[in-house]
């Protein structure tokens, strides 16, 4: 069976890992979270004091990225059954999650030499194909000739229930249930629109060629058997 290619975009927290995810494990291919890559950059700015009151020491992660200072990588947890997320050796996947990085990570990807630096990598793992990769712009930038390329959505108030919800589940503490708001993660959520939209490297949009995924009403069985229909079409094709 020939491999493939897929690219998934769309908007934040409309489930796009979850199924990414998913179909990667079904169809035994590589799963790439880029937006992990976005937020491990974002956590190495914020912890290395790149974000003054008034706004990003730019020229301060430019350094960083030229002088190799940051890496990357993912490695597989079989208990968590996904790809856990490396910064420099250090396991950030929970840290990477939480509303701090969230609230800074759109401005960080806006820049073009991050977007430069992650684009590259995502370029080099999908050289063998065999790769679900999810983002902004994975159809329209890392890999515009994806054989299937899936833009996802759903409504805005929507995708904040969700991320409320995955919060409140992963909560350890009441203290850390009663932090959560669904006010702040909703204005989050539509910050984040505005600007992955609106940047001018790589704006998130719809692939030309990209099949669109509303999935504000649909469970998450249907969307999987959704996947794997317009995989199955693709690799049995010819
Ligand atoms: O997918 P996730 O919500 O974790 O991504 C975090 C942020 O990283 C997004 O809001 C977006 O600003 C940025 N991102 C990006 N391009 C990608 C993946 C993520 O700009 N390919």
């Amino acid at each position: 069976m020939k491999k493939i290619i897929i690219a998934i975009d769309g908007h934040s927290s409309c489930g796009k890992s979850t199924m990414a995810k998913q179909l990667a494990k079904e169809i035994g291919y590589v799963y790439i979270d880029t937006g992990a890559m976005y937020r491990a950059v974002t956590l190495f700015a914020m912890r290395n004091g790149m974000f003054p009151d008034d706004g990003i020491r730019e020229e301060d992660l430019k350094d960083a990225i030229n002088a190799d200072k940051i890496h990357i990588n993912f490695k597989f947890n079989s208990e968590a059954g996904r790809p856990d997320t490396y910064l420099n050796g250090e396991n950030v996947e929970t840290e990477i999650r939480q509303m701090a990085v969230s609230n800074r990570v759109s401005p960080i990807a806006a820049l073009p030499f991050v977007r430069a630096l992650l684009t590259e990598q995502q370029k080099a793992m999908g050289q063998e194909k065999g790769i679900v990769m999810d983002g902004r712009d994975i159809g329209t930038a890392v890999f515009p000739n994806a054989e299937l390329k899936i833009f996802v959505t759903a409504s805005a108030a929507v995708r904040a229930q969700r991320r409320y919800d995955e919060l409140m589940g992963k909560a350890k503490t009441q203290e850390e249930k009663d932090a959560l708001s669904y006010d702040e993660i909703l204005k989050n959520v539509e910050e984040r629109d505005y600007i992955d939209s609106h940047r001018a490297t790589a704006p998130l949009r719809q692939a030309d060629d990209a099949v669109v995924l509303d999935n504000s009403n649909m469970t998450i069985p249907e969307q999987n058997a959704w996947l794997m229909e317009k995989f199955n079409s693709i690799v049995n094709e010819d």
